[in-house]
């Protein structure tokens, strides 16, 4: 027995990568990082799987600190009194503290028939098995794409950038975060690509048959293809672990990311929801949380208080096919910007955000402590007094 702590990292994600990392920086802990898959996704580039221009695989030797151990297995059980989990595979393993990375997945369909018949993209699992289907489908088929937010678009882009007819059906509004004039050029790239958008009141979905999307009540769009991107979905581990989590599955985190239920648990990126007011699902929030996270448990472990969480969301970017892209600036309280970079210049920034997230993994594992990120500040202390005390949400 080396009396090291024992840290059991669940998801080898953004988050647990740059936890895992981080958490290097002491000699007395060891860690254990439990990811179904044996190199790292990087979820960001799926719709690219899709489309066949990029494999969106990482090897973990390149982003892992070389003190980290890899377990290939998923955690089918968290038992917090006896601190331990359970494991897919066979067996237990015990711990002293655990980070909570398992992201986020396939989103469960609202309406009838997308479950059967509408094929997702928000695993490696996923993309991989629609990129296997569109090989078989031929380029003439008519493909519809569920969901007007940034997946919807890029998958949408993507295939349309290949010869394929594409059809976008958004909901409401095409990428609802973007700035209008931001969305009009949105509106350009894809019409450029010979994307067809429907938004609006009539564009909402009420069922996907094997062959067709129906809108409203009486809108049938032939799909000889259908794809689904809308909502999210979130692993159920915490709440099936008896750990309280909010509407979604996220768990339940106080602002320093540990679980309301049990400090021993500390919570981070998609599948984190601190004092019920989750922060946007992103690769940069989730990195920047899973180094937050790392700091906590190094707080804890060294006797000091644990700082609360403090990170702005800059800005947000997108792909539309390989030439184009938007890059779309933020404020603090999570509305866009005017400003926002187009065209080619978007699309380079939206290369360097992509690359970037595995850089700052990268470097991270060379030099654990060394990751900085965008800090809120006043933004969301005022928007959680605001939460608290039932009154208006502040505007930046
Ligand atoms: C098509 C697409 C495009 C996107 N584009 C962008 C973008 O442009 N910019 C951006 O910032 N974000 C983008 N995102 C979102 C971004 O990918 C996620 O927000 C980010 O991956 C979250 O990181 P994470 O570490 O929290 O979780 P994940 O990256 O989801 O990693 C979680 C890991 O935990 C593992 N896991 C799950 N359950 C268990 C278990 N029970 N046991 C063990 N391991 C488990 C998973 O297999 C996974 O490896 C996109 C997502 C998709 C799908």
């Amino acid at each position: 027995m080396d009396n090291k702590h024992e840290v059991v990292v669940v998801g080898g994600g953004y988050a647990g990568v740059m936890a895992a990392n981080r958490l290097t920086q002491r000699d007395d802990v060891r860690v254990r990082v439990i990811n179904p898959r044996r190199v790292f996704v990087p979820r960001l580039r799926l719709h690219q799987l899709v489309g066949e221009t990029h494999e969106a695989v990482v090897d973990y030797e390149d982003i892992l600190a070389e003190q980290v151990e890899l377990v290939v297995d998923s955690v089918t059980r968290i038992d917090p009194a006896a601190r331990t989990v359970v494991l897919d595979g066979g067996g237990e393993i015990a711990y002293d503290y655990l980070i909570y990375a398992v992201g986020s997945g396939i989103p469960t369909p609202p309406v009838p028939g997308a479950a059967e018949f509408a094929y997702p993209v928000a695993t490696l699992e996923a993309a991989q098995r629609l990129r296997s289907v569109l090989l078989d489908t031929p380029m003439t088929a008519s493909v519809t794409v569920i969901g007007g937010g940034p997946t919807g678009v890029e998958t949408a882009a993507e295939l349309a950038e290949q010869g394929r007819k594409v059809t976008l059906v958004c909901g409401s509004s095409l990428v609802p975060y973007l700035h209008p004039k931001a969305r009009r050029t949105a509106h350009k790239y894809l019409a450029k690509l010979g994307v067809a958008v429907i938004e609006g009141p009539e564009a909402a979905v009420t069922e996907v048959t094997r062959d067709a999307v129906r809108l409203g009540a009486d809108w049938t769009l032939k799909s000889d293809l259908t794809i689904w991107t809308a909502g999210f979905g979130v692993p159920d581990l915490a709440g099936r672990s008896g750990l309280r989590t909010d509407a979604a599955g996220r768990l339940l985190t106080d602002e320093t990311l540990t679980s309301v239920d049990d400090d021993r648990i500390i919570a981070a990126g998609d599948c984190s929801a601190p004092s019920d007011l989750p922060f946007r699902m992103s690769a940069y929030v989730a990195y920047c949380l899973g180094a937050q996270a790392a700091d906590t448990l190094l707080a804890r472990l060294a006797g000091e208080q644990a700082r609360p969480v403090d990170l702005a969301f800059p800005a947000m970017c997108l792909s539309f096919g390989r030439d184009a892209g938007i890059y779309q600036l933020g404020h603090k309280d999570e509305t866009a910007m005017r400003l926002y970079f187009g065209g080619a210049v978007g699309k380079k920034l939206k290369e360097i955000a992509c690359e970037a997230g595995i850089k700052h993994l990268a470097a991270e594992a060379k030099k654990p402590g060394s990751h900085r990120w965008f800090k809120d500040g006043t933004y969301r202390p005022a928007r959680l007094r605001a939460q608290s005390d039932g009154t208006a949400v502040p505007v930046a």
